[in-house]
């Protein structure tokens, strides 16, 4: 039985903002923790974003700081009161969004501080005052350092994503940021799992926490075909544009293992005339936005993004999800499947595998505990043939790329450019991460802002660039019928 946010007797402020945003019942996250949190109580809570977690944390947090909310324009007034701790900027960027929208109508300020960008318009919003702050740990200590903020009067921690924080190896910034805070002060701590770091993080900073949990399993939803191909390196583009016009897919996501494959892929995708961008760690914090809005507004069709660079996406849904590299990890293929077939629809999860991946698929079929069936490739005739040079069949000029194959090192251990100190502390974690915890995906596809639009492989079809056919290894869907009728 889930209960209604009317029961919370949230200020009337919080309380308009949330029926605005349409919530009625509470997530079974909200339903145990705003309670404890309202009481104020340390909590320690296992739920991944996309479970409601923000409104978890952040409704109580502001019902709690509503006693001090107050008009005055003075700096002075609105002192940091709550300070939210997260591993990334995509995530740091998403919680204050949130955050504003339930404190819309309250006088609580806040603001968010993250890596990559220039401190300036950072430090302008610090120094009006801001209750409510929302930070990636290195950047937080930049702006201690600079003395843009001062930290004596926080009553309230979150440490979000806290096991994500400690996988990039961001401890002893936390340890150091903790260190500036009063002792007496209520600390949330939210982890996709209790690991004993996890558990060695909450005896040092948290006082008889109360656990909450909502379980995740490695399940993979039932609602999402997978299908595994054994296609050669050579071949995998061809068996995407293949794939993606035999289902007749809007837009999809394709996951590759390394920051340099991720940038050569759309580079050639885009070359073979389907709408491409691509998200990795290289790319600047401004880039990133932009490729982002262009695949959420409809913009271009493929979104080609690293692991890392994808974690902590606001992507509701995407029809499809392609693994152009089997994942290193097991758990990240769950993630990044994750990311179709949400809230009942039916998604499609393709892996091509090549040779040298079996021992990886071996790993995904253990962690899903679903016996895999790698299904040979065929290629339908008309389907363009790119070769190693870049030619496609019908001559046009490819890009010559030498083709990314999962054989690159991840995108954690390549070496990087053009980054900053802190920056790099924030996407390169020491080590390979046990366990990629990849959020926002209990939410509905959400589409593009243009629904009806051509996906570019539909437009590049009927300039006869990139026909195709529907394999028979893959199971066809009503719209395959659609698809003949108008080829
Ligand atoms: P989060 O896990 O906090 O990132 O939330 C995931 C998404 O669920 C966000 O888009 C929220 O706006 C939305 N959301 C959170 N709580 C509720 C709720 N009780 N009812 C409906 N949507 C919600």
């Amino acid at each position: 039985m889930t209960s209604s946010f009317s029961n919370l007797s949230l200020a009337e402020p919080l309380a308009r903002a949330v029926a605005e945003m349409g919530y009625e019942t509470m997530t079974p996250i909200q339903e145990q923790a705003i309670p404890v949190v309202l009481q104020g109580k340390d909590v320690m809570g296992a739920a991944q974003t996309g479970t409601g977690k923000t409104a978890a944390f952040a409704l109580p947090l502001l019902q709690r700081m509503m006693k001090h909310e107050n008009p005055s324009t003075s700096p002075a007034r609105h002192p940091v009161r709550a300070l939210v701790l997260l591993p990334t900027r995509e995530l740091a960027v998403q919680v204050a969004e949130q955050v504003k929208l339930y404190a819309k109508y309250t006088n609580l300020n806040s603001a968010v501080v993250f890596g990559g960008m220039d401190m300036k318009p950072q430090t302008l919003e610090l120094k009006k005052g801001v209750e409510v702050l929302v930070a990636t740990p290195g950047r937080l200590l930049d702006h201690i350092e600079a003395k843009n903020t001062v930290l004596n009067q926080v009553e309230y921690v979150v440490l979000d994503e806290a096991d994500r924080m400690l996988d990039i190896g961001f401890l002893p910034d936390l340890q150091r940021i903790l260190s500036y805070l009063p002792k007496q002060r209520i600390t949330l701590l939210f982890s996709a799992t209790f690991s004993p770091e996890i558990k060695r993080l909450a005896a040092s900073f948290l006082q008889d926490p109360v656990t909450i949990e909502v379980a995740r399993s490695n399940a993979t939803a039932a609602n999402v075909e997978q299908h595994f191909y054994s296609v050669g390196a050579d071949d995998k583009r061809r068996a995407l544009h293949q794939i993606l016009k035999a289902r007749g897919m809007k837009q999809a996501f394709v996951f590759v293992n390394s920051k340099l494959g991720c940038a050569k892929l759309a580079r050639s995708l885009e070359r073979e005339g389907l709408k491409t961008t691509a998200l990795h760690g290289d790319k600047s914090q401004d880039e990133r936005l932009k490729a982002l809005e262009s695949f959420k507004s409809g913009e271009v069709d493929l979104l080609v993004c690293t692991d890392v660079a994808a974690r902590g996406l606001d992507i509701k849904d995407v029809p499809a999800v392609f693994n152009f590299d089997v994942p290193f990890n097991a758990e990240d293929y769950v993630h990044r499947i994750g990311r179709t077939g949400r809230a009942g629809a039916s998604g499609l999860a393709v892996s091509f595998v090549a040779g040298s991946d079996q021992r990886l698929v071996a790993d995904i079929e253990k962690l899903i505990k679903t016996k895999i069936e790698l299904e040979p490739m065929e290629f339908e005739e008309d389907t363009p043939r790119i070769s190693q040079q870049g030619r496609i069949n019908d001559g046009r000029r490819m890009y010559r790329d030498g083709e990314e194959d999962g054989a690159l090192l991840p995108e954690s251990q390549q070496p990087r450019e053009r980054t900053e100190r802190r920056e790099r502390r924030e996407y390169l974690p020491h080590r390979q991460p046990a366990a990629s915890r990849d959020p926002f995906f209990d939410r509905p596809y959400e589409p593009s802002a243009a629904p009806d639009a051509q996906p570019s492989w539909e437009a590049a079809a009927k300039g006869g660039a990139a026909r195709s056919g529907v394999s028979a290894n893959i199971k066809p869907k009503k719209k395959i019928a659609a698809l003949f009728k108008s080829s």
